[in-house]
Protein backbone atom coordinates (compact mmCIF):
# COMPACT_ATOMS: atom_id res chain seq x y z
CA UNK A 1 0.00 0.00 0.00
CA UNK A 2 3.00 2.46 0.51
CA UNK A 3 4.37 4.14 -2.55
CA UNK A 4 8.62 4.46 -1.75
CA UNK A 5 8.59 6.99 -4.53
CA UNK A 6 6.73 9.03 -2.01
CA UNK A 7 9.17 8.33 0.64
CA UNK A 8 5.58 7.04 2.44
CA UNK A 9 7.57 5.46 5.96
CA UNK A 10 4.52 5.89 8.53
CA UNK A 11 5.77 7.07 12.28
CA UNK A 12 4.55 3.91 14.19
CA UNK A 13 6.14 4.72 17.67
CA UNK A 14 3.50 7.07 19.54
CA UNK A 15 5.86 8.26 22.29
CA UNK A 16 7.72 9.28 19.24
CA UNK A 17 5.30 11.42 18.09
CA UNK A 18 4.32 12.46 21.19
CA UNK A 19 7.74 14.17 22.29
CA UNK A 20 7.83 15.83 18.78
CA UNK A 21 4.86 17.70 19.33
CA UNK A 22 6.65 18.57 22.96
CA UNK A 23 9.33 20.17 21.24
CA UNK A 24 7.33 22.05 18.78
CA UNK A 25 6.21 24.28 22.01
CA UNK A 26 3.14 25.07 20.71
CA UNK A 27 0.50 28.18 21.58
CA UNK A 28 -3.29 28.16 21.42
CA UNK A 29 -3.24 30.73 18.94
CA UNK A 30 -0.64 28.97 16.48
CA UNK A 31 -1.72 27.52 13.23
CA UNK A 32 0.35 24.55 12.20
CA UNK A 33 1.62 23.20 8.75
CA UNK A 34 1.83 19.81 8.55
CA UNK A 35 3.96 18.41 5.15
CA UNK A 36 3.00 14.72 4.18
CA UNK A 37 0.76 14.07 7.05
CA UNK A 38 -0.01 10.21 5.48
CA UNK A 39 -2.26 8.88 7.98
CA UNK A 40 -2.26 10.97 10.09
CA UNK A 41 -0.54 9.78 13.45
CA UNK A 42 1.06 13.01 13.96
CA UNK A 43 -2.08 14.83 12.74
CA UNK A 44 -4.15 13.41 15.37
CA UNK A 45 -1.74 14.50 17.79
CA UNK A 46 -1.12 18.10 16.63
CA UNK A 47 -5.12 18.79 16.64
CA UNK A 48 -5.39 17.32 20.36
CA UNK A 49 -2.84 20.17 21.20
CA UNK A 50 -4.78 22.53 21.54
CA UNK A 51 -3.65 24.49 18.61
CA UNK A 52 -5.99 26.63 16.96
CA UNK A 53 -5.33 25.52 12.97
CA UNK A 54 -3.46 22.54 11.62
CA UNK A 55 -3.10 22.55 7.41
CA UNK A 56 -1.78 19.75 6.53
CA UNK A 57 -0.31 19.30 2.29
CA UNK A 58 -0.68 15.66 1.23
CA UNK A 59 1.07 14.70 -2.39
CA UNK A 60 -1.20 11.38 -2.00
CA UNK A 61 -4.85 11.44 -3.11
CA UNK A 62 -5.08 7.85 -1.84
CA UNK A 63 -3.57 9.43 1.70
CA UNK A 64 -6.00 12.23 1.49
CA UNK A 65 -8.84 10.30 1.58
CA UNK A 66 -7.78 8.71 4.05
CA UNK A 67 -7.38 11.57 6.26
CA UNK A 68 -10.23 13.10 5.46
CA UNK A 69 -12.25 9.17 6.71
CA UNK A 70 -9.78 9.48 9.63
CA UNK A 71 -10.62 12.75 11.31
CA UNK A 72 -14.34 13.48 9.26
CA UNK A 73 -16.31 12.47 13.05
CA UNK A 74 -13.45 14.03 15.38
CA UNK A 75 -14.58 16.55 17.75
CA UNK A 76 -11.68 18.92 16.32
CA UNK A 77 -12.21 18.15 12.63
CA UNK A 78 -12.86 22.11 11.84
CA UNK A 79 -9.59 22.48 13.18
CA UNK A 80 -7.80 20.85 10.52
CA UNK A 81 -7.54 21.76 6.72
CA UNK A 82 -5.54 18.72 4.53
CA UNK A 83 -4.64 20.21 1.09
CA UNK A 84 -3.67 17.99 -1.70
CA UNK A 85 -1.01 19.17 -3.79
CA UNK A 86 2.99 18.81 -4.12
CA UNK A 87 4.63 20.98 -1.30
CA UNK A 88 7.00 22.18 -3.25
CA UNK A 89 4.58 23.35 -5.93
CA UNK A 90 2.12 24.64 -4.34
CA UNK A 91 1.67 28.34 -2.71
CA UNK A 92 2.30 28.13 1.36
CA UNK A 93 -0.35 28.85 3.64
CA UNK A 94 0.51 31.33 6.70
CA UNK A 95 1.57 29.43 9.48
CA UNK A 96 3.22 30.39 12.71
CA UNK A 97 5.12 26.88 13.01
CA UNK A 98 6.00 23.79 11.01
CA UNK A 99 6.16 20.04 12.39
CA UNK A 100 6.48 17.51 9.97
CA UNK A 101 8.12 14.15 8.99
CA UNK A 102 8.99 14.52 5.61
CA UNK A 103 9.65 12.47 2.10
CA UNK A 104 13.68 12.94 2.37
CA UNK A 105 14.20 13.57 -1.08
CA UNK A 106 12.55 17.29 -0.86
CA UNK A 107 14.53 17.99 2.63
CA UNK A 108 16.67 20.36 0.70
CA UNK A 109 14.65 22.18 -1.88
CA UNK A 110 11.40 22.60 1.14
CA UNK A 111 14.13 23.59 3.69
CA UNK A 112 14.73 26.75 1.50
CA UNK A 113 11.37 26.92 0.40
CA UNK A 114 10.05 27.52 4.63
CA UNK A 115 13.18 29.81 4.95
CA UNK A 116 12.31 32.28 1.84
CA UNK A 117 8.02 32.09 2.72
CA UNK A 118 6.97 35.48 4.38
CA UNK A 119 5.92 36.43 6.69
CA UNK A 120 8.39 34.41 8.13
CA UNK A 121 7.30 31.20 10.85
CA UNK A 122 8.67 31.08 14.16
CA UNK A 123 9.76 27.29 14.29
CA UNK A 124 10.16 24.38 12.29
CA UNK A 125 10.70 20.87 13.88
CA UNK A 126 11.67 18.41 10.91
CA UNK A 127 12.09 15.01 11.14
CA UNK A 128 15.13 14.54 8.29
CA UNK A 129 17.66 11.85 7.13
CA UNK A 130 19.76 11.44 9.81
CA UNK A 131 23.13 12.31 7.67
CA UNK A 132 21.38 15.33 6.24
CA UNK A 133 20.37 16.82 9.71
CA UNK A 134 24.12 16.17 10.77
CA UNK A 135 24.94 18.59 7.77
CA UNK A 136 22.11 21.01 8.64
CA UNK A 137 23.66 21.87 12.19
CA UNK A 138 27.48 21.26 11.17
CA UNK A 139 29.75 23.73 12.16
CA UNK A 140 33.13 25.03 10.79
CA UNK A 141 35.74 21.91 11.56
CA UNK A 142 33.23 19.70 11.27
CA UNK A 143 33.62 16.66 8.64
CA UNK A 144 29.80 17.23 7.10
CA UNK A 145 30.66 21.27 7.13
CA UNK A 146 29.21 22.15 3.57
CA UNK A 147 27.49 24.85 1.90
CA UNK A 148 24.11 23.66 2.72
CA UNK A 149 25.44 23.85 6.18
CA UNK A 150 26.64 27.48 5.87
CA UNK A 151 23.50 28.50 4.25
CA UNK A 152 21.06 27.54 6.16
CA UNK A 153 22.82 28.60 9.21
CA UNK A 154 23.10 32.04 7.40
CA UNK A 155 19.41 32.18 7.45
CA UNK A 156 18.36 30.47 10.64
CA UNK A 157 19.39 28.80 13.82
CA UNK A 158 19.56 25.01 13.50
CA UNK A 159 19.70 22.33 16.64
CA UNK A 160 19.54 18.63 16.75
CA UNK A 161 16.82 17.56 18.74
CA UNK A 162 16.57 13.50 19.03
CA UNK A 163 17.81 10.44 16.60
CA UNK A 164 15.56 8.28 15.38
CA UNK A 165 16.08 4.68 14.17
CA UNK A 166 14.60 3.04 11.43
CA UNK A 167 12.28 0.65 13.30
CA UNK A 168 9.83 3.50 14.28
CA UNK A 169 8.48 3.14 10.77
CA UNK A 170 6.79 1.26 8.85
CA UNK A 171 7.57 0.26 6.59
CA UNK A 172 11.42 1.14 7.85
CA UNK A 173 13.55 3.54 5.45
CA UNK A 174 17.26 2.02 5.07
CA UNK A 175 18.74 5.07 6.84
CA UNK A 176 18.47 6.50 10.43
CA UNK A 177 16.29 9.80 10.85
CA UNK A 178 16.86 13.05 13.18
CA UNK A 179 14.88 15.65 14.48
CA UNK A 180 15.67 19.46 13.91
CA UNK A 181 15.22 22.46 14.96
CA UNK A 182 14.83 25.63 12.52
CA UNK A 183 14.59 29.20 14.24
CA UNK A 184 14.60 31.45 11.55
CA UNK A 185 17.17 34.68 12.03
CA UNK A 186 15.17 37.79 12.85
CA UNK A 187 16.70 39.99 11.61
CA UNK A 188 18.33 38.35 8.82
CA UNK A 189 21.89 39.66 8.18
CA UNK A 190 22.39 42.39 6.65
CA UNK A 191 24.18 40.65 3.34
CA UNK A 192 22.65 40.24 -0.02
CA UNK A 193 22.01 36.18 -0.44
CA UNK A 194 23.36 36.42 -4.18
CA UNK A 195 26.90 37.83 -3.07
CA UNK A 196 26.85 34.87 -0.19
CA UNK A 197 26.07 31.91 -2.06
CA UNK A 198 28.59 33.16 -5.09
CA UNK A 199 31.30 33.34 -2.50
CA UNK A 200 30.55 30.26 -0.28
CA UNK A 201 30.33 28.26 -3.75
CA UNK A 202 33.94 29.26 -4.30
CA UNK A 203 35.37 28.63 -0.88
CA UNK A 204 33.62 25.36 -1.18
CA UNK A 205 34.55 23.83 -4.64
CA UNK A 206 37.64 22.18 -3.20
CA UNK A 207 37.26 21.01 0.40
CA UNK A 208 40.62 20.82 0.55
CA UNK A 209 42.03 23.56 -1.24
CA UNK A 210 43.18 26.94 0.57
CA UNK A 211 41.37 30.08 -0.40
CA UNK A 212 44.17 31.04 -2.07
CA UNK A 213 44.52 28.67 -4.51
CA UNK A 214 40.81 28.13 -4.97
CA UNK A 215 40.73 32.06 -5.79
CA UNK A 216 43.99 31.87 -8.34
CA UNK A 217 41.81 29.53 -10.82
CA UNK A 218 41.16 31.16 -14.12
CA UNK A 219 37.47 30.82 -14.71
CA UNK A 220 37.09 32.37 -10.50
CA UNK A 221 39.17 35.49 -11.29
CA UNK A 222 37.55 35.49 -15.25
CA UNK A 223 33.87 35.89 -13.24
CA UNK A 224 34.95 38.54 -10.29
CA UNK A 225 36.98 40.56 -13.23
CA UNK A 226 33.58 40.40 -15.53
CA UNK A 227 31.73 41.37 -12.52
CA UNK A 228 34.41 44.11 -11.44
CA UNK A 229 34.39 45.83 -14.65
CA UNK A 230 30.39 45.68 -15.01
CA UNK A 231 29.99 47.23 -11.43
CA UNK A 232 32.83 49.62 -12.67
CA UNK A 233 30.94 50.42 -16.35
CA UNK A 234 27.69 51.24 -14.63
CA UNK A 235 29.08 53.39 -12.13
CA UNK A 236 27.92 51.54 -9.08
CA UNK A 237 31.11 51.63 -7.59
CA UNK A 238 29.51 53.67 -4.83
CA UNK A 239 27.13 51.15 -4.14
CA UNK A 240 30.06 49.04 -4.14
CA UNK A 241 31.85 50.82 -1.63
CA UNK A 242 28.85 50.89 1.09
CA UNK A 243 29.19 46.83 0.95
CA UNK A 244 26.16 45.31 2.08
CA UNK A 245 22.84 45.42 0.94
CA UNK A 246 19.87 43.90 2.61
CA UNK A 247 19.07 40.66 1.99
CA UNK A 248 15.18 41.21 0.14
CA UNK A 249 12.82 38.52 0.05
CA UNK A 250 13.90 38.16 -3.68
CA UNK A 251 16.98 37.32 -2.47
CA UNK A 252 15.78 34.82 -0.39
CA UNK A 253 13.38 33.28 -2.53
CA UNK A 254 16.57 32.73 -4.85
CA UNK A 255 17.39 30.15 -2.47
CA UNK A 256 14.87 27.68 -3.76
CA UNK A 257 16.45 27.66 -7.16
CA UNK A 258 20.12 26.88 -5.86
CA UNK A 259 19.48 24.03 -4.07
CA UNK A 260 19.48 20.80 -6.23
CA UNK A 261 23.18 20.58 -5.65
CA UNK A 262 23.55 20.79 -2.22
CA UNK A 263 22.53 18.16 -0.65
CA UNK A 264 24.65 15.60 -2.96
CA UNK A 265 27.99 17.61 -2.14
CA UNK A 266 30.46 14.96 -0.99
CA UNK A 267 33.74 16.28 -0.78
CA UNK A 268 35.19 14.28 -3.59
CA UNK A 269 38.13 15.24 -4.89
CA UNK A 270 37.64 15.41 -8.63
CA UNK A 271 40.99 16.89 -10.17
CA UNK A 272 40.06 19.23 -12.57
CA UNK A 273 42.32 20.41 -15.01
CA UNK A 274 41.50 24.14 -14.81
CA UNK A 275 42.51 24.43 -11.26
CA UNK A 276 46.43 23.81 -12.37
CA UNK A 277 46.18 26.72 -14.31
CA UNK A 278 46.75 29.66 -13.15
CA UNK A 279 49.44 32.21 -13.28
CA UNK A 280 51.18 30.43 -16.61
CA UNK A 281 48.20 31.57 -18.76
CA UNK A 282 46.58 34.42 -17.57
CA UNK A 283 47.60 36.94 -20.34
CA UNK A 284 48.76 40.53 -19.71
CA UNK A 285 49.31 42.87 -17.12
CA UNK A 286 45.56 44.16 -16.30
CA UNK A 287 44.85 40.25 -15.43
CA UNK A 288 48.20 39.85 -13.21
CA UNK A 289 47.20 42.78 -11.12
CA UNK A 290 43.06 41.80 -10.67
CA UNK A 291 44.88 38.93 -9.57
CA UNK A 292 47.03 40.67 -7.45
CA UNK A 293 44.40 42.57 -5.97
CA UNK A 294 41.96 39.14 -4.95
CA UNK A 295 45.12 38.34 -3.51
CA UNK A 296 45.73 41.02 -1.88
CA UNK A 297 42.06 41.04 -0.16
CA UNK A 298 42.77 37.29 0.92
CA UNK A 299 46.01 38.06 2.96
CA UNK A 300 44.58 41.26 4.16
CA UNK A 301 42.02 39.22 6.26
CA UNK A 302 44.80 36.21 6.54
CA UNK A 303 42.34 34.17 4.32
CA UNK A 304 44.75 33.03 1.57
CA UNK A 305 46.13 30.01 3.67
CA UNK A 306 42.50 29.17 5.05
CA UNK A 307 40.11 26.37 4.05
CA UNK A 308 36.54 27.16 3.56
CA UNK A 309 35.61 23.72 5.74
CA UNK A 310 37.40 26.07 8.93
CA UNK A 311 35.54 29.41 8.08
CA UNK A 312 32.58 30.34 10.19
CA UNK A 313 29.64 32.34 9.14
CA UNK A 314 31.63 35.41 11.06
CA UNK A 315 34.44 34.65 9.07
CA UNK A 316 32.29 34.40 5.82
CA UNK A 317 30.48 37.54 6.27
CA UNK A 318 33.80 39.15 7.05
CA UNK A 319 35.36 38.34 4.06
CA UNK A 320 32.76 38.93 2.06
CA UNK A 321 32.43 42.62 3.73
CA UNK A 322 36.45 42.48 2.59
CA UNK A 323 35.33 42.04 -1.47
CA UNK A 324 32.34 44.70 -1.56
CA UNK A 325 34.65 46.94 0.03
CA UNK A 326 37.09 46.42 -2.62
CA UNK A 327 34.31 46.48 -5.72
CA UNK A 328 34.43 42.65 -5.86
CA UNK A 329 31.21 41.22 -6.45
CA UNK A 330 30.09 37.69 -6.78
CA UNK A 331 26.99 37.98 -8.42
N1 LIG B 1 3.62 12.14 8.51
C1 LIG B 1 3.32 10.72 8.32
C2 LIG B 1 3.85 9.95 9.51
O1 LIG B 1 4.71 10.48 10.19
O2 LIG B 1 3.42 8.82 9.74
C3 LIG B 1 3.86 10.19 7.00
C4 LIG B 1 5.25 10.59 6.65
S1 LIG B 1 5.88 9.92 5.16
C5 LIG B 1 7.61 9.90 5.57
C6 LIG B 1 5.86 11.23 3.97
C7 LIG B 1 4.49 11.63 3.42
O3 LIG B 1 4.69 12.73 2.51
C8 LIG B 1 3.78 10.56 2.63
O4 LIG B 1 2.44 10.50 3.06
C9 LIG B 1 3.84 11.05 1.16
O5 LIG B 1 2.71 10.69 0.40
C10 LIG B 1 3.90 12.55 1.33
N2 LIG B 1 4.60 13.28 0.24
C11 LIG B 1 5.60 12.83 -0.57
N3 LIG B 1 6.01 13.80 -1.40
C12 LIG B 1 5.27 14.91 -1.11
C13 LIG B 1 5.23 16.24 -1.63
N4 LIG B 1 6.05 16.62 -2.62
N5 LIG B 1 4.34 17.12 -1.11
C14 LIG B 1 3.51 16.73 -0.09
N6 LIG B 1 3.50 15.49 0.44
C15 LIG B 1 4.37 14.58 -0.06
Amino acid sequence: PFEKSKGQHILRNPALVDSIVAKAGLKPTDTVLEIGPGTGNLTKRLIEAGVKAVVAVELDPRMVLELNRRFQGHPLSSRLKVIQGDVLKCDLPYFDICVANIPYQISSPLTFKLLSHRPIFRCAVIMFQHEFAMRLVAQSGDSLYCRLSVNVQLLSRVSHLLKVGRNNFRPPPKVDSSVVRIEPRKPLPPVSFKEWDGLVRICFNRKNKTLGSLFKQKRVLELLEKNYKTMQSLQLAQDAEMGVEKMSADDVALLANMVEDLSMETGDEKEDDEMEMDDADMAGDGAASFKEKIMGILQQGDFAEKRGSKLSQVDFLYLLSLFNKAGIHFS
